[in-house]
């Protein structure tokens, strides 16, 4: 070590001397030069002496000669050039003496560093080839993670069998579409003439509701406004006036707002009503949430954000849910309902064809059961309406002209009429017996569909009575009938009035059920009710895609509003503890409050399927937007505070904060810019770093070293100069915090943008890192002169931050900084080809591949598309060919593709360009990337070298851009050889479990289209194929080993679905994916299980994606220095690998009380343990095992979580206080919910 800073020190002084010697060099030999060059030159000196003179105090002395020597200089002193030149002279002496020293360094030196491209002859094939020589460069993958046995056999062992199971449905099912006659999709229902007497009634609930879409032709606000408000005015009123009306109401987005509203004596007499049973919310979600999108974390919010609010502040805690207008219904919502303590749901939108199977088996009310469900205990008791739609004609039975006639709102006379062309009659004396019979023959047609003498008939519409004379027809004329029925018994017929739970309750009575059991002749079914067709063969596949931009969106905004939460919960827990005043608690509660219920809003049924029209696209996406600004501030000055070593120094100041955001939106559906980094004085032509130039002239000189990279060589040879360079305070070195927002610790590739090239990125210790800058194009072929991308691995530990510098360097002095390689294939343009500090060069070719210690990617030169896979661990060569294919709209009259459906002219075509899409090959040591130029699409591969799971798959970005063509459906195809039998495939149920599908030509290509909001798979006895998404899109597996994603769509037609226009308002949509392949342990294939699960490697993968580490970078506006920061890392036992993190949200105080924006002390912690297929192996993760253990008083370092208690997923039911010391062993599959004290 002493010998080492003895050469040093030596160096120092060498590099200061040389520098100023050659500088007068330059002085004497040309003159004329002396003016431009004295001031600034002679000034930077004397800055990058100050710089040093702390470092080397030994050489004080000379420093100070020199100093003065260049003062004098500067001042045109000719004398003093004499003076300097001897200073010069005596100090190289010691340089020779220590160029024996250099020598030994030199040849100590082991390998290249750099990363460089080699054309291999013949073949043509461009190999990226592999660092030598240094621990960075294998990055090899960290060992495999044991999973729990107990897991294992749990996802093995084989379910409980239920009575009805979706798949085998749809194997069955024809599809063969008969006439039904009065029942299109039906048949002629007839029931047994006595069945019902005066002995044995039917019980009949006409049930009073309204459906309000938070936004879709209208605005959330405009619907509010123009029939909301009334909605609920008229029903205050209306129920008052009439005490045997009853209604019903879900979406609590719109209640909130009119509660808001009113005063204390109308709130009084809503309670009343609801106590009374006579007003009844139903679901009770921010809104009625769309169940094929949406993931699982936001339809838990916005159902969290409802159920607090209304038990907050009504005390109401719903037992129904209700979900008459979702596009196709998944288990998903079942089991939230079933764990936030609900005893039962509605559904409406099913297949005809399956609503028609389950009604010929009077199954149309069955226990919804977890496919991965071991013992029932997730069953859930389901009522499916049996007919096309939720409004009145097709709800009172099943001939749709009849009961339209029971729809008073459309007598004679009013805006609304029946398309059946028999108007309703007002009942009077002289028809109620008439009447009566009519809709008594309706109901007891429809109750031949079910197992109960209960019988449920909903009364309402969208947006229905939003005027008083509604109330007032409905009312007088159904009262006039029940009293008709009523009186008479041997009708058979017991009518009234009534709610959701009314109904359910009357089933449970007749069977002797307890609420929330099963009751005894209801059959369990497993499965989903995907994909939805109202008619004919019109699936409802196309919002799986429409407004992609919209989808990603959304799904940005998710992963923010988590990452939020957590680092706000940390945040205040620690700004408690130590009594620190100085977080603005109050402002950040307000926006996460927002924030949380304009991601609910956007989990409408007409949001975030893309169903609304553009102005009501518009209004979803500035809040969207707004929001996610505001979680973006909150991550960030919440890290900020969190990391600080003294944490009083923290001020909230919005005009000149610490850090910034890692990127903008300028508008919610333009694409994001990314933040970059200033580092240093832009170049201004002036050489800057002089002296590094002229210690490297003077080794050449010296033939010290003889290369083509004169100045890389340097500086690998002697990796300490770049140290020393680093030191010369020419540039600030800029913080830079990595969050990560996982209970577990990972490593991984990060990419940050800078203004430079030559930087050197540090560790918190200090410690220099590998890097790759790699060019930033500011159009297809010009690279950027100010924008950079730094790649570089990092390790962030559990929930925790790191803070890295990045400072500017000199030219090519730091040798951890690789600049990348550049291959251009099929351009004609030269322009790039010479571009600091980056190797470009053109190339024609056939195949290129790319490599790290796990995969080897081989991409078509031609068009820079991917062909195979190698995975290295077995050496087997998977094809894995890769395409865009395009689909048209069916041409013929009638429906055509829309918003909704998917009516496809054929089958899709392969999209090819005109010319071949120049393709740019990226070669560096951390990340190597493929970029795909297409007219429509542009298409970028990636490859990690990293010791993380991010080195496992392959990521894959596409940016499509559509806005110029018509009617045209994109998709990004991939030819796997998986043998996936029966052409069985797996796509997820909003992020929270697998379902199985199978393609059948009976359902026509849209009918094989399935929601995929984060992964499909396909797989074999060998492997398995998994395509992870970002967001929400359509998937179909049309051929076994075929997979395609749809990017997007643009459709220049309504679809008669009520939206009344087309999707033209594309955006350029980004689009991400992991391609990832795994090699099966031998064995442990078992195609005829009911579910299927992801490996802990797919999970794992799957939630990096969803939920990247958060980059914060310091603002470029905040020039003074920074405070000192630690890396923070708040967990002290991180969860184990199966155990995700859901969310950790601080609780908010009741809504409308003084103290709304406080946050309380408490917070409301969910871990989803995941299930796993234990048939693959687990690499490159760093978390400890997969047992499914939790301690909560153990988690954090220093925040305590003493008091805890287990709670229903949406908090409304306390189940059981915690021992917090405890050891918890979360169920597989379950999410376990928590509400903690955070001290
Ligand atoms: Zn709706």
């Amino acid at each position: 070590m002493k010998k080492y800073m003895a050469v040093w020190g030596a160096l120092f002084f060498c590099v200061i001397c040389l520098s100023l010697y050659l500088m007068l060099e330059t002085l004497n030999t040309s003159p004329a030069r002396y003016n431009d060059i004295d001031a600034e030159s002679v000034l930077n000196f004397e800055k990058k002496i100050d710089g040093i003179e702390e470092d080397i105090k030994r050489n004080q002395e000379i420093i100070n000669q020199i100093k003065s020597a260049v003062k004098d200089v500067s001042k045109g002193d000719e004398e003093s050039l004499g003076k300097l030149q001897n200073i010069l002279n005596s100090q190289n002496q010691k340089l020779q003496a220590n160029k024996d020293q250099l020598d030994k360094l030199q040849n100590a030196d082991t390998g290249k560093k750099t990363t460089r491209l080699k054309e291999q002859h013949g073949a043509n094939v461009v190999q990226m080839e592999q660092p030598k020589g240094q621990k960075t460069a294998g990055a090899p993958l960290r060992k495999e993670v044991s999973v729990a046995d107990n897991m294992c056999s749990w996802t093995e062992s084989p379910m409980k069998k239920p009575d009805i199971e979706m798949e085998q449905v749809m194997k069955q099912l024809p599809f063969d579409n008969p006439d039904g006659g009065a029942w299109k999709q039906g048949w002629k229902v007839e029931y047994v003439a006595n069945h019902w007497n005066a002995g044995n009634k039917l019980n009949v609930f006409v049930v009073p509701h309204s459906h309000n879409d938070p936004g879709w032709v209208k605005t959330y606000d405009r619907y509010y406004e123009d029939q909301t408000r009334h909605i609920f005015n008229n029903m205050l009123s209306k129920l008052e006036q009439y005490p045997n009306l009853k209604f019903m109401y879900a979406e609590i987005s719109f209640f909130h707002i009119w509660w808001n509203e009113i005063n204390e004596d109308r709130r009084k007499r809503v309670k009343k009503l609801i106590d009374a049973g006579r007003l009844e919310i139903i679901t009770g979600g921010w809104v009625m949430n769309d169940e094929a999108n949406t993931h699982y974390f936001a339809m838990l919010d916005q159902l969290l954000e409802g159920h607090q609010w209304l038990d907050g502040t009504l005390g109401v805690k719903p037992t129904a849910g209700w979900a008459i207008d979702p596009f196709g219904h998944t288990p998903t919502m079942a089991y939230l309902l079933r764990r936030s303590g609900l005893n039962n749901m509605l559904i409406q939108r099913v297949h005809y064809a399956v609503k028609k199977y389950l009604a010929k088996n009077r199954n149309l009310e069955f226990m919804w059961r977890q496919t991965w469900d071991h013992d029932g205990n997730t069953d859930m008791f389901c009522h499916m309406m049996p007919f096309y739609s939720y409004d009145v004609p097709h709800t009172c039975g099943p001939e749709p002209a009849v009961c339209c006639q029971f729809d008073f709102r459309r007598l004679p006379g009013s805006s609304y009429s029946c398309p059946w062309k028999i108007p309703p009659q007002a009942i009077s004396d002289a028809n109620v017996a008439q009447r009566a019979n009519m809709i008594i023959d309706q109901w007891k047609k429809k109750a031949t569909l079910y197992r109960s003498n209960s019988l449920f008939a909903p009364l309402g519409d969208d947006f229905r009575y939003d005027k008083e004379d509604e109330w007032d027809l409905q009312y007088i004329n159904y009262q006039k009938l029940f009293e008709y029925i009523n009186s008479h018994p041997e009708l058979g017929v017991q009518a009234q009035f009534g709610t959701l739970s009314d109904y359910f309750n009357s089933i449970y009575k007749e069977f002797d059920t307890k609420p929330g059991q099963k009751p005894d002749p209801i059959k369990t079914l497993t499965g989903d009710f995907y994909t939805y067709a109202d008619k004919d063969d019109h699936y409802w596949s196309g919002y799986f895609t429409s407004r992609p931009f919209q989808k990603n969106l959304d799904r940005v905004m998710e992963s923010h509003l988590r990452a939020a939460e957590i680092l706000f919960s940390l945040a205040t827990a620690t700004a408690r503890r130590k009594g620190h005043l100085n977080l603005p608690q109050t402002v950040f509660m307000d926006k996460m409050i927002q924030a949380r219920r304009n991601l609910g809003l956007f989990q409408h049924h007409d949001g975030i399927t893309g169903t609304a029209k553009d102005f009501v696209v518009v209004d979803y996406g500035n809040r969207l937007l707004k929001s996610l600004q505001d979680t973006k501030l909150i991550i960030k000055e919440c890290a900020t505070y969190l990391t600080l070593d003294t944490k009083t120094e923290y001020s909230f100041s919005e005009n000149a904060p610490w850090f910034n955001v890692d990127e903008t939106r300028v508008a919610h559906d333009l694409l994001p810019e990314k933040s970059v980094i200033q580092l240093g004085e832009e170049t201004d032509g002036t050489p800057r770093y002089t002296i590094f130039t002229h210690l490297q002239d003077y080794l050449i000189r010296r033939e010290a070293i003889h290369t083509a990279n004169r100045k890389l060589m340097v500086l690998t040879k002697f990796p300490f100069v770049s140290e020393i360079l680093s030191r010369e305070g020419h540039s600030r070195s800029r913080p830079v915090m990595f969050y990560n927002s996982f209970a577990q610790s990972r490593e991984q590739v990060v990419k940050i943008y800078v203004s430079c090239a030559d930087v050197i990125v540090k560790n918190q210790q200090g410690v220099s890192v590998l890097s790759q800058v790699e060019p930033y194009w500011d159009e297809e072929n010009t690279i950027s002169k100010t924008k950079f991308k730094v790649s570089f691995r990092l390790t962030v530990p559990a929930l925790g931050i790191v803070r890295y510098t990045v400072q500017r360097v000199a030219a090519n002095s730091n040798s951890m900084n690789v600049p990348v390689s550049v291959l251009i294939f099929n351009s004609d343009n030269s322009a790039t080809l010479q571009s600091h500090p980056f190797s470009i060069a053109k190339a024609m070719g056939s195949d290129i591949t790319l490599e790290n210690p796990y995969l080897k990617a081989t991409f078509a030169g031609s068009n820079g598309l991917l062909k195979s896979v190698v995975t290295k661990e077995n050496g087997v060569e998977h094809s894995t060919k890769l395409e865009f294919v395009t689909y048209g709209t069916k041409p013929h009259s009638g429906d055509r593709s829309g918003a909704y459906l998917f009516l496809p002219d054929g089958p899709a075509r392969p999209y090819t360009s005109q010319s071949p899409p120049v393709v740019n090959i990226i070669q560096g040591p951390i990340v190597s990337e493929v970029h795909v130029y297409f007219e429509l699409v542009t298409h970028v591969v990636r490859l990690y070298n990293s010791s993380g799971i991010d080195g496992i798959s392959l990521d894959m970005q596409n940016i499509v851009d559509i806005t110029t063509q018509r009617n045209v459906e994109i998709a990004v195809r991939i030819h796997t050889d998986v043998q996936n039998k029966d052409n069985e495939f797996y796509t997820d149920l909003n992020g929270f479990q697998m379902q199985k599908h199978t393609t059948y030509d009976k359902l026509t290509v849209q009918g094989n289209v399935y929601p995929m909001p984060t992964m499909a798979f396909i797989e074999d006895d060998k492997h398995r194929f998994s395509i992870l998404s970002a967001n929400s899109l359509g998937f179909s597996n049309l051929k076994p080993g075929m997979m395609d994603v749809f990017l997007d769509r643009r459709l220049n037609q309504d679809d008669s679905r009520g939206l009344g226009q087309g999707v033209t308002d594309s955006k350029q949509t980004p689009s991400r994916f992991k391609l990832l392949l795994e090699n099966r342990h031998k064995g442990t294939y078992n195609k005829d299980r009911a579910t299927n699960f992801a490996s802990l490697l797919g999970h794992q993968t799957s939630l990096q994606l969803i939920h990247p580490v958060f980059v914060i970078p310091a603002h470029n506006k905040h020039s003074s220095s920074f405070p000192r920061q630690s890396d923070f890392s708040p967990m002290h036992s991180e969860l184990p690998c199966d155990v995700h993190l859901l969310n950790l949200r601080t609780m908010q105080n009741k809504d409308d009380g003084p103290d709304r924006l406080v946050p309380k002390s408490t917070a409301a912690m969910f871990f989803h343990r995941l299930g796993i297929d234990c048939g693959f192996p687990n690499k490159g993760l760093m978390c400890k095992g997969a047992s499914g253990e939790v301690v909560l008083s153990g988690m954090f370092n220093e925040i305590l979580t003493n008091v805890a208690q287990q709670v229903s997923l949406t908090l409304m039911y306390e189940e059981q206080e915690l021992d917090t010391t405890e050891l918890l062993d979360l169920e597989p599959m379950e999410i376990a919910s928590f509400v903690v004290t955070l001290q």
